[in-house]
Order: structure tokens, then C-alpha cells, then sequence
């Protein structure tokens, strides 16, 4: 694992925990010596996940469409500002430079950007680690609903058990560490 790809607002929100987590993965990412991969924005969490990193001497890439977000959107300090010709290409690019893949709280985009790294996880399109961290309780009742998606028969408890969830970074990185990379099969037959 050399890169770990970071979804997580683009507004910074009313919680500090939220502000605290992001600067605690920064630092942690950046001590592993992993490149922080995110959406290339200098606003919310996301601006401060990126000025964290690079602050701590790591090295931080953006991917963001072009002519989508206004100038000032997008980071200019960035070790690798790549901009894209719309959403899926940005996506794309993001899975492909990415190792892993951490959910920080944030509003639809990150629920967006999480629920699309765990189906392509599942059905095999790719094979890194996805997880969350629940900071302050805030993705606890999205994983409860999965449970429920699990209970219900609509998603099997190995695919369930790919979405990664741990409280510190160290714990959630430590997690995919032990991740094999494999694919359960999503349908019985
Ligand atoms: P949200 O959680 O709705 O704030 O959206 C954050 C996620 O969507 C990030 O992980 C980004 O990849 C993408 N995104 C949303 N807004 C922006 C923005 N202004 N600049 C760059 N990326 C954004």
C-alpha cells in the first residue's frame, strides 16, 4: 500500500471531532509515508486533510473536473493537481492512483464516493480496501443499516465484512493491512 485515497467533506461542518479527525489521518497517513489521493479541493476538511499533509511533509494528489468547481476550488499547492474532463474520469483516475479507500465524515459526495468503492469491491472491479472512520458515532447508523442489508438477504455478510470501520486511523489502516484483496461472490449462483 503506497497511496490511500481520502473522501470526506467539502464543507468543514459544526463538529470540531470531524476537523480533529482529519488532521489525526493526515498526520497518520503521512507517517506511514502513504500519498494522500482525494478530490483536489482547498475548501472544507477536504482543504484541510490536503494543507495538513503537505504541511507534514507528505505528498498529496487532487483530482478534480475541470471547469465543474470555480478556480478558487481547486488547491493550488498540491504536489499533483490533475484535472479531468467530469466526474467519472475524476472517479476513475482517483480508484486507479489509490490503494484504499477512507470515508471521513462529509455530506453526498462522500456517501457517493464511499457507496461506489464498496460496490466496484464487491463485484471484483477492483480488490483495496474500503472503510470508514467513525468519528463521534457519525457513520453509525449507516453501518447498522448495512447490517440490516444483511439480514434482509441483500448483501452477504463477506461483502458486509469488506466495509471496513475503526474509530482512529492507525486502527483502520492496520485493518486493511489485513485485508487480503479477495471478492466474495455477490450472488449465490
Ligand atoms: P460532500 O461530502 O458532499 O461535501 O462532497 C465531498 C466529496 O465530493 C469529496 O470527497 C470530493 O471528491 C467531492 N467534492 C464535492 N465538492 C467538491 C469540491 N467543491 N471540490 C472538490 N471535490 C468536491
Amino acid at each position: 500500500m503506497t497511496s490511500v485515497c481520502v473522501f470526506l467533506g467539502s464543507s468543514t461542518g459544526s463538529n470540531p471531532a470531524n476537523a480533529e479527525a482529519t488532521i489525526a489521518l493526515a498526520h497518520e497517513l503521512v507517517a506511514r509515508d502513504l500519498t494522500v489521493v482525494y478530490g483536489g479541493g482547498a475548501v472544507g476538511l477536504m482543504g484541510l486533510l490536503a494543507d495538513t499533509a503537505l504541511e507534514a511533509g507528505g505528498r498529496v494528489v487532487g483530482m478534480i473536473p475541470r471547469n465543474l468547481f470555480s478556480r478558487e476550488v481547486a488547491h493550488q499547492g498540491l504536489t499533483e493537481l490533475i484535472e479531468t474532463d467530469g466526474m467519472h474520469e475524476r472517479k476513475a483516475l482517483m480508484y486507479d492512483r489509490s490503494d484504499a479507500f477512507i470515508a471521513l465524515p462529509g455530506g453526498i459526495g462522500t456517501l457517493d464516493e464511499l457507496a461506489e468503492s464498496a460496490t466496484w469491491r464487491q463485484i471484483g472491479v477492483h480488490h483495496k480496501p474500503v472503510g470508514v472512520l467513525n468519528i463521534d458515532g457519525y457513520f453509525t447508523h449507516l453501518l447498522a443499516w448495512l447490517d440490516r442489508v444483511v439480514d434482509d438477504g441483500l448483501l452477504s455478510s463477506e461483502n458486509r465484512a469488506q466495509i471496513h470501520e475503526a474509530e482512529t486511523p492507525g486502527e483502520l489502516l492496520d485493518l486493511f493491512l489485513a485485508d487480503d484483496g479477495g471478492t466474495a461472490p455477490k450472488w449465490d449462483s
